[in-house]
């Protein structure tokens, strides 16, 4: 089984990748009071969009998300329940209970693609998108996208 913080840190990982927003880094080691993080492109501006938010805030808990299917709880939230406040103040309303169950639902369908990419955050330390993207890939994942600008699916 792949370590805690590879598993929370995968959660994030998978949630930009699942919802088309790119990821500078992912990484498991540790670097001040951070055991690990995840580093993505901005989703979101001083006024957010409802869908803008839902997207920031799915990232955001999808790390908790993924500790409590792996383990059944979850510890160590305080800079993601942080960064979900500030983006519910700048949208101005609650997204926690939405986002939680999107990320529970991009997770619970993306199991195996969870596992193999927290295997490789605990392997190699640090993983960009690429490397997330072939962990998913490695246990059969195929970026929709690719099958619409191919109008086939790859090999
Ligand atoms: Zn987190």
């Amino acid at each position: 089984m792949p370590s805690r913080t590879a598993i929370h840190e995968a959660g994030h990982a998978l949630a930009c990748v699942l919802l088309n927003v790119g990821i500078n880094f992912a990484s498991v080691e540790p670097d001040g009071d951070r055991d690990g993080w995840v580093e993505h492109v901005a989703v979101t501006g001083a006024r957010p969009t409802r869908a803008q938010a839902m997207k920031e805030a799915t990232i955001c808990v999808a790390g908790e998300a993924a500790e409590v299917m792996s383990f059944g709880d979850a510890t160590g939230l305080r800079s993601d329940l942080a960064c979900l406040l500030d983006l519910e103040r700048r949208y101005g309303g609650p997204l926690r209970l939405d986002a939680q169950r999107q990320a529970r639902a991009l997770l619970l369908t993306h199991g195996r693609e969870l596992l193999a990419a927290a295997r490789d955050l605990d392997t190699f330390g640090t993983l960009d998108e690429a490397d997330v993207r072939t962990a998913m890939e490695s246990v059969g994942w195929r970026d929709p996208r690719l099958s619409l600008l191919d109008g086939r699916w790859r090999g």
